[in-house]
């Protein structure tokens, strides 16, 4: 950040009175910037045994598959900002939805949240943020195409789960990895 956002002057990095952390302040309106984590709400659509994912149209990772996701919105909650992307990348409803994993991704910024739900029907259609939506059987997963290890994990976690019909909530820890990736 180099200009406040409030009012167009310049800003300066420095720890605050009272506080322990370098902050962007502006000493012209004495607003102090506080940078916070994303998060990124998920959904994992099932329809009986498939599982929903969707073919990404956009960077980061265009041409890999996802299950829909995105960056929360203000005035959301995390089950309205898991369902309109679902709407958004697979034009499909959703029934009921559980919590389900977890990420903490601090290297990054970021806290992922995925949900499991069901499905409301099988009207589903390319969103304007996919190139491909499709429902998988497990075998079918294309599990070197998926485009972010949060998702990756969230299937595992899933696969696991279904055998004893069982599906607790997770929260997982991720580690940045060493080769460079885009997102997780
Ligand atoms: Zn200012």
């Amino acid at each position: 950040m180099k200009f406040c956002s409030a009012c167009g002057q310049a800003v300066t990095q420095r720890i605050p009175e009272g506080d322990s952390r370098p902050r962007y302040v502006c000493d012209h309106c004495h607003t102090i910037h506080y940078q916070n984590p994303n998060i990124v709400a998920g959904v994992l659509p099932t329809w009986g045994s498939k599982v929903l994912l969707c073919r990404r149209a956009i960077e980061p990772r265009r041409g890999f598959w996802t299950l829909p996701a995105g960056f929360m919105e203000n005035g959301e909650t995390l089950e309205q900002a898991a369902g309109r992307e679902t709407m958004e990348e697979a034009c499909a409803r959703l029934g009921p939805m559980n919590l389900y994993q977890l990420f903490d991704l601090p290297h990054i910024n970021q806290v992922h949240v995925f949900f499991r739900a069901e499905l409301a029907d099988l009207e589903i259609a390319v969103g304007i943020e996919s190139l491909e939506v499709r429902l998988f059987e497990q075998h079918e997963i294309p599990w070197s195409e998926l485009a972010f290890r949060t998702v990756t994990r969230t299937l595992e976690c899933y696969y696991r789960d279904r055998i004893e019909q069982h599906y607790p909530i997770g929260n997982e820890y991720l580690p940045p990895m060493n080769l460079s990736s885009p997102i997780t």
